[in-house]
Order: C-alpha cells, then structure tokens, then sequence
C-alpha cells in the first residue's frame, strides 16, 4: 500500500504545509540500486578514540569495498565511522562528544553513522565495561536526532575473536541495504564457520528454504535472496499454490505448496530439499498470521492456531532439520518476530507471545547452532508496508508508520536485505542476534 502522507510531504507544496501546521515531513529512504546491489561508494570519516584497537582494520575494509575513508571532514554527502572501542572512562567520553558534535550535522540524507565497541561482558574492567554499555544510550538518542533526515545510527559490539570478522557487517551496515535498520545492535564474534568473500553475489548457488514465500515480505525475501544468487525453495499454503508458483517461476525458484503445521510437513519439507540437493544452506521462518482479539474475547481456536503456526511449526522443523547434516557446515536458520514481541501490543496477547517465543527460539538455539557451524539469527520487523498491515485500521496504521524516528513504514524489502545479510557468509561471526528492523519505531524503544 502506498504511504500518501510521505509523498505529501515531498511534494513542494506538501513541505510547504506540513512545515506551517508543525507536522513531521520524513524523507524517502534511498534503497540498493537493484543494478548493483552492496555497491558503496560514498565518502566514510572514520575517526576513533584514544586506544581504539578496530580503527585501522576498518578503515582497510571500508577501502577495500569501494568507499573513500577521510579523516578531517565530509567534503560531500557521506557516512560516519567512529572506533569508541578505547573510550574506558566517563572523562574520556569527551572524545565521543566530540566527534559528533562536530561531525554529525554533515550527514546528510539517508547517511549512516556505526559506532563500535567493545562487548561489555567480555571486558574484564568494570569501568571500561559500564562506559562501552554507555554506547548503546549515545547511539538510540542521535538516531532520534537524525532520524528526519532518513540517516540511521547503529552500533557493532566486538565479542572475543570479532574482529576478524567484521568486514560484512560494517559494509552491510554502511549500504542501502540497511536503510530501515535504526537504533540495533549487532553483536560479532568469532566465525563459527569459514567466510567466503563474494561480495556481488553472496548466495551464488546456495538452496534456501523460505516459508510464507508467496506474498508481503516472504516474496520479498525469496526475490532479494535470488537476486543475490540463491536458489529459492518457496513454501506457502496449498490455497496460494498458483501465485507461490508464479513468484517462484519469476526468480528461478522451486515451489513447495504445503502448510507448515501439517504434521508430517517437517519430514516433507526435509525430504523435498534433500530430493533436490545435497544440502540446504538455510532456512527462513518467515510464514506468520496474526488473529487480533482482546484476550478476554480471544477464542481458544484463535490462540492455537496462531502458536501452531507462528511458533510450534518453527520449532518441529528446527528440530527436523538440526536432527540430520541437511544444513551446510556455514548454514542458516533465521527467525521473523515482531515489534509486538518486544513491547506487546493491545489485541496482539497471542501474537505477543508467539513473536516473544520466536527470540527465545534464536537465543535458545544459538549455542548449540555455532558448535555446528550454523548460525541463528531473527529480524523483528516493525510496521512494513504488506496486505497484513494495509488491514489495520486507518488512524492505527498513520500511527504505526508515524511513529519512528524515521517517520515512515518500511518496506519488506528493508526486512529482506537485513536476512540477506545474515545469511551471507560474510555474516558468519553474527549469531544469536535479534535486529529490529523498524526505522527506531518508539514502540518499544
Ligand atoms: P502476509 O500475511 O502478507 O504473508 C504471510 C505468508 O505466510 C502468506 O503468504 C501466508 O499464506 C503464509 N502462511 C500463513 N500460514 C501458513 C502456513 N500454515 N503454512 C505455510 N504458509 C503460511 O504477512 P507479512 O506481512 O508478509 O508477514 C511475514 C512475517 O513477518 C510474519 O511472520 C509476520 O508476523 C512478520 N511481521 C510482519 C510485519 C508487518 O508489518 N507486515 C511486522 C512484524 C512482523
């Protein structure tokens, strides 16, 4: 569905109102250049504080991937970069304030600024620890502060062994791709599996499984991962058996029409993929219903249904495919929850809880996943732009997409591209990571 209000606001005249009356005026966001994807090259200032131990890794990085590193200024539009990992004080925090106060008022429209830091609990020294945790509070707030201008602040925090691999997070966090990731922390760690370099087409060749592949942001998930060369096995339900294998046809795709809480579908879904390759090197839990009703009036068909698909089908087909080698030394498993899984949402009791359940899946699984070589993360969406969120209520959905730093929807896209990450071997150090794909929508915040 189309945002009215956006275009409004980016039309000379809207502006013009808009500023009279007082109402914010977001600006659309700038998102990969389907042409060429993961291309950067704008300008990245790149500072770092005294003791910094990432900055000359980085900046090699950054280099590496197209984009010019300066030290002294943004001549033009572009990003910031700022090592804070040596800040191990309150009075060496100054050097944080410093660096922004004079550098953020050049990023311009849809800039990025990534700051990165220690992990706090891997620091041996309390002091040094509680002021890297401070990051996280400088980061939230100057996303509010640039937030109108499309431009998003976000913060990596290095585990022990991270720092080799932070090469796919910075550049996934300095391109369009991240361009409705707002306010998150990513976590980086050792690689749990080795980290093949292709930075045009990261997926060549690999088989992922998406579920909910036929519509809203399962299309677009399958549609991104076959851009980035992936071979897509979509699943939807048997009623959306012809759009599913049209949408499928369209990217190169197979379709596998079934509903996910069959119960033999773990089985099906595991025979179907071992039918058509040796090894499946992800699997998308993105199929999701919602079945809204004040608890009090939720009927008991309405609780089970929704769990049974939102959750329970996740989990039997985690374990179906965790109890075989289907998935590939390096493979996936990634999870889609919910703002309302976070911060809950009137109406949404079973929602909530299966959305909530889903982060439990990612953080319960993580341990076990790495000591095999895989990696489980999740996307918690906010409100993005699909036939789920065009049946909320008229006022609910303004409200919806108002409320965020960046002032708009996203689109499913936006959650695609931030899968699409995650499933890139470059990501391999990314694990056990829940990431908020919602522009800094306040709910929850
Ligand atoms: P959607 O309703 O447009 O698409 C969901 C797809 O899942 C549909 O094609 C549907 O047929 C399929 N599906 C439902 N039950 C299934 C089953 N039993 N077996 C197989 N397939 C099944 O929804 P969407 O907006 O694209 O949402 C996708 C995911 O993102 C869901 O998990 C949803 O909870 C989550 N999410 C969406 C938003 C949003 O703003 N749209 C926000 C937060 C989270």
């Amino acid at each position: 569905m189309s945002d009215k209000y956006l275009e409004i606001a980016n039309s000379t005249l809207g502006k013009k109102l808009l500023a009279a009356v007082g109402l914010p005026d977001p600006v659309p966001l700038i998102r990969e250049n389907p042409a060429e994807p993961h291309k950067l090259s704008d300008q990245v200032l790149l500072g770092a504080s005294e003791g910094a131990v990432f900055a000359n890794t980085i900046g090699a990085f950054v280099e590496a991937a197209g984009a010019k590193v300066c030290n002294q200024f943004l001549q033009d539009s572009g990003h910031l970069l700022f090592d804070a990992s040596g800040i191990a004080s309150a009075q060496q925090s100054e050097e944080l304030y410093s660096f922004f106060n004079q550098h953020l008022k050049s990023v311009k429209h849809s800039g990025r600024v990534i700051i990165v830091g220690h992990k706090p609990s891997a620091l041996a020294d309390a002091d040094h620890a509680a002021v890297q945790r401070g990051l996280l509070g400088f980061v939230k707030s100057v996303a509010k502060e640039v937030g109108r201008k499309g431009a998003t602040v976000n913060l990596v925090l290095v585990d022990k062994g991270g720092d080799r691999a932070l090469e796919g997070p910075i550049r996934f966090l300095l391109s369009a791709g991240s361009a409705f990731m707002n306010a998150q922390v990513l976590t980086v760690a050792t690689p749990v599996a080795p980290m093949e370099a292709d930075w045009v087409k990261p997926l060549e060749g690999k088989n992922v499984l998406v579920t909910g592949a036929a519509r809203g942001i399962g299309l677009a998930i399958s549609q991104t991962l076959a851009r980035d060369g992936a071979v897509v096995i979509g699943v939807d339900v048997p009623q959306s058996q012809d759009e599913l294998a049209a949408a499928m046809a369209a990217i190169g795709g197979l379709n596998l029409p079934l509903d996910i809480t069959d119960t033999d579908a773990p089985e099906r879904l595991r025979d179907f993929c071992s039918t058509h390759s040796s090894k499946l090197h992800a699997i998308v839990h993105n199929a999701g219903i919602t079945r809204d009703k004040m608890l009090t009036k939720m009927t008991a068909h309405q609780w089970d249904l929704l769990v049974q698909i939102n959750l329970g089908a996740v989990q039997r087909i985690n374990s179906a495919l965790l109890s075989t080698d289907l998935l590939d030394n390096g493979g996936k498993i990634i999870g889609v929850a919910s703002i309302s899984g976070i911060a809950g949402n009137v109406g949404q009791t079973n929602y909530g809880f299966s959305k909530a359940a889903i982060i439990g899946v990612v953080e319960a699984l993580s341990e076990t996943c790495a000591s095999r070589g895989i990696t489980i993360n999740g996307v918690a969406p906010g409100f993005i732009e699909t036939q789920m969120t065009a049946a909320i209520p008229f006022l609910t959905r303004q409200m919806g997409r108002r409320l965020s730093s960046l002032g708009q929807g996203g689109l499913p896209i936006d959650v695609a591209e931030v899968i699409g990450f995650f499933l890139s071997p470059q990501a391999a150090g990314v694990n056990g990571n829940m990431v908020r794909v919602c522009g800094q929508s306040l709910l929850g915040a």
